[in-house]
């Protein structure tokens, strides 16, 4: 399991010794120190309400589970509390929680979930599904206005790669498998699914689907719902097992309906998704002479039929991030950098205090294919004044992708607050959608001098338009931290509804989007989701308080007014 009030492997931290310019760049935004001020806790050193067992629910569970994968024990309820949001790690780092799952259950095939939700159903016992916990919506926390016991299914038990169909191309994959457990089973035989977010190393395919999650290839190889082919859901009204086909007519698609459920309708076990054999890949390094321009220029790519796997455009404070995070270089390679950076600005004019940093990956089956789409793709970078930096910019964003996320711990054990927001809108939205939340966050960060850090990249772009992913970071308010928090989210999301822009692109609803999701879906989609939830689900069983406003009064707790 990963840190209790962190990121990632309890053994791994973000080293800051051989960075010299990253803290001066952090303190410079936000006013940061860089002495520990907020450390984080372990799960053995904090404690948990007594569980409120339900005996019946216990005996059924365990005769079906066997009593070593039914756990009560204070860690196992703490490790499947929270997931990983600000707001998660906040509360993981301050106090005891207000509820925790009263049991841990870890099912190892469908049968065993199917045994569990029969006896959710007979005692009226609240379920969350739990894969990597990865979420930072709130996804995976129990409802704390519900009475009665509440468990926690984790599927870390069934995590193998079932069924691999060389012919079709796709795999039949248990849906608690991490990502680099299946993309190690799928290597090894020549394949890969080609779905890498960044919280890859510990979520799971269930999390994945369940959320609708998009990894960093989605330009080529699509988002989660575009890999699926049929998946098994089973819900406390009976099971569904879509069927194997590439497409079908037969009404809605069935599969989709389950992709995206966030564990309301039950849980999804198995999974087929498409896979496609490994082949040749490279990164580079562009840059684009503004923020503005690059939205133009990945709009034309995406027209051209000329996007790479890969498009990741930062605007300027994220890339000056970037290039502060680097280790100090020395020798040859600083001298030749140098070099070609008078060059850019003294011979080609390049604007270099709008600069940002655009990654490109491809990947094809042969170099020549590859060579192919890079010559493409370049070929309308220079149309747009934009400079190949090369491989190497490239190649060392590739190799430290995972690691950003321990960023964040560094910055909340020094008493920083960060957090993140993505959305999508069309073309034509998104530059003044841009430059008004840019500026509202601003507003609400900035501290006397400190204006405060807004980082911002465009990546998933589609034909009508694209994802705009901010992370934003200032001093954390002592005292104040939570409201602080609440008040940027509340004017985040006034202002996507404002511009017409999605509430998440990727990263699902939770109970953290609840407030909002009427507005977004209005009143006959929020019928149609109830509808659909009371089919399968008429107690509210599985995962409650979370997608779908106004099944329980949680949603009122995680956004009380401001302070
Ligand atoms: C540092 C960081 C980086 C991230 N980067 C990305 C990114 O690049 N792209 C992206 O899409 N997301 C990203 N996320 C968000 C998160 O990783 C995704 O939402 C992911 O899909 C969650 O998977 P998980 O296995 O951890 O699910 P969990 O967090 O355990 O659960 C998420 C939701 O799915 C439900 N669920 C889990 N498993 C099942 C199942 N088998 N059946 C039914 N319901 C289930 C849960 O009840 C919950 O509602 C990031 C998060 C962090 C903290």
């Amino acid at each position: 399991m990963m840190k209790f009030g962190g990121w990632g492997d309890p053994g791994k931290a973000y080293d800051l010794s051989h960075r010299p310019n990253l803290w001066p760049f952090v303190r410079a935004q936000s006013g940061l120190g860089d002495q520990i001020i907020a450390p984080s806790r372990r799960a053995a050193e904090m404690t948990v309400p007594a569980p409120r067992l339900d005996a019946g629910f216990m005996d059924a569970v365990t005769a079906a589970l066997g009593a070593a994968h039914v756990s009560t024990a204070t860690e196992a309820r703490l490790l499947h509390t929270y997931g990983k949001s600000y707001r998660d790690l906040l509360r993981a780092r301050t106090g005891t929680p207000a509820r925790s799952p009263d049991a841990v259950l870890f099912p190892a095939n469908r049968s065993e979930v199917e045994a569990i939700l029969r006896a959710a159903v007979q005692y009226g016992v609240q379920v969350v599904p739990f894969g990597g916990g990865t979420n930072i919506c709130g996804g995976v926390e129990p409802d704390p206005t519900r009475p009665g016991m509440c468990v926690t299914v984790s599927l870390r038990r069934m995590k193998r790669v079932l069924v691999l169909d060389r012919v079709a191309r796709t795999a039949r994959i248990e849906a608690g498998a991490l990502g680099p457990e299946l993309e190690a089973e799928l290597n090894a035989r020549g394949f890969s699914l080609g779905h890498f977010p960044d919280s890859f190393e510990f979520s799971t395919l269930g999390g994945w689907l369940a959320t609708r999650s998009a990894g960093m290839q989605s330009d080529a190889y699509g988002k989660i719902e575009d890999m699926v082919v049929s998946l098994t859901l089973c819900t406390p009204g009976g099971t569904l097992v879509t069927s194997n086909v590439p497409r079908s007519a037969t009404g809605p698609d069935l599969s989709q309906i389950a992709v995206g459920s966030e564990g309301t309708l039950g849980l999804i076990t198995e999974a087929v998704m498409r896979v496609h054999p490994l082949g040749e890949r490279e990164y580079r390094g562009i840059l684009v002479p503004g923020f503005d321009q690059g939205i133009n220029l990945v709009r034309e790519l995406t027209h051209r039929g000329a996007l790479p796997t890969t498009t990741r455009l930062s605007n300027q404070q994220e890339t000056a991030l970037g290039f502060a995070m680097k280790p100090k270089s020395h020798g040859a390679g600083a001298f030749a950098a140098k070099a070609f950076k008078a060059y850019l600005r003294h011979v080609k004019r390049f604007p270099f205090d709008n600069a940002c940093l655009m990654i490109v990956g491809f990947e094809a089956a042969t170099h020549r294919e590859l060579a192919e789409k890079r010559r493409r793709t370049l070929a309308i970078c220079r149309e747009f004044g934009a400079v190949n930096l090369g491989t190497s910019v490239g190649a060392s964003w590739f190799a430290g992708k995972y690691d950003y996320p321990y960023l964040r711990d560094v910055v909340m054990d020094r008493g920083g607050m960060v957090d993140v927001v993505e959305t999508a809108a069309t073309w034509d939205v998104l530059p003044g959608l841009y430059h008004e939340l840019k500026a509202a966050l601003h507003a609400h960060l900035r501290r006397g001098e400190f204006p405060g850090y807004v980082g911002c990249h465009l990546s998933h772009s589609y034909p009508a338009g694209a994802c705009l992913y901010f992370t934003f970071a200032a001093l954390a308010e002592v005292g104040r931290q939570l409201p602080q928090y609440i008040e940027a989210k509340k004017l985040i999301f006034e202002l996507l509804l404002k511009h017409g822009a999605t509430l998440t692109h990727h990263h699902a609803v939770g109970y953290e989007l609840l407030p909002w999701m009427s507005r977004h879906l209005g009143e006959t989609g929020l019928q149609m989701l109830r509808g659909l939830k009371h089919s399968v689900d008429p107690q509210n069983l599985c995962n409650p308080g979370k997608l779908i406003p106004g099944l329980t009064p949680a949603q009122d707790l995680y956004f009380p007014p401001a302070t």
